[in-house]
């Protein structure tokens, strides 16, 4: 059975378009993550975390895959080690973090997986992509555009053209 999952990527260290791109190139290199939909990138300023690191590069993508939720969450951690992800600060500047934003429906609290992904409700650098992916997306119920217009950071948001 696959269900259709929403991934969020961000990249705010050494060559960020390239790494989003090879990244979802690497997510779907599998027969078992097939890729639906790819969302604009948008620069981002950094939400939390240590002052002063640079901006982000943030965008969605929308999957269907027959990986289970804790399978999917693998995955998504092994492209982003191979992208040399290094975990140090929490929020910390990092070259890729991939981040499970939906999977179907199912809504799962796990010290590794909380699903929907617990802050992306607040989030515009997901929730503005996602919108402009999927303008028929929800999350909790509520349309991802008025989720978007709503959150703190959605000023903070412009898209980015590849030379920027
Ligand atoms: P945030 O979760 O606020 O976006 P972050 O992405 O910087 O912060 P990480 O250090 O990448 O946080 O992840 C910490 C842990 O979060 C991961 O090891 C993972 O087990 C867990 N986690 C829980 N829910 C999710 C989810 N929906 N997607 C990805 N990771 C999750
Ligand atoms: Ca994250
Ligand atoms: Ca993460």
């Amino acid at each position: 059975m696959s269900v259709r999952a929403v991934l969020a990527l961000g990249s705010n260290l050494g060559e960020r378009s390239d790494t989003l791109s090879l990244a979802v190139a690497d997510l779907v290199d599998t027969p078992q993550v097939r890729l639906r939909e790819v969302s604009p990138v948008v620069q981002t300023k950094p939400v939390g975390g240590p002052a002063g690191q640079p901006d982000y590069l943030n965008m969605v993508v929308e999957v269907e895959t027959d990986l289970a939720p804790l399978e999917l969450l693998a995955h998504c951690q092994a492209v982003e080690h191979k992208h040399h992800r290094v975990r140090e600060v929490r929020w910390g500047p990092r070259t890729l973090d991939i981040d499970i934003i939906t999977y179907g429906d199912l809504v799962m609290e796990d010290e590794r997986l909380t699903l929907p992904h617990p802050r992306a409700a607040g989030r515009a650098f997901v929730l503005q992509p996602w919108a402009w992916m999927d303008p028929s997306a929800t999350l909790n119920g509520v349309p991802v555009g008025q989720l978007a217009a709503a959150a703190a950071d959605r000023d903070g948001l412009e898209p980015f053209e590849p030379g920027d």
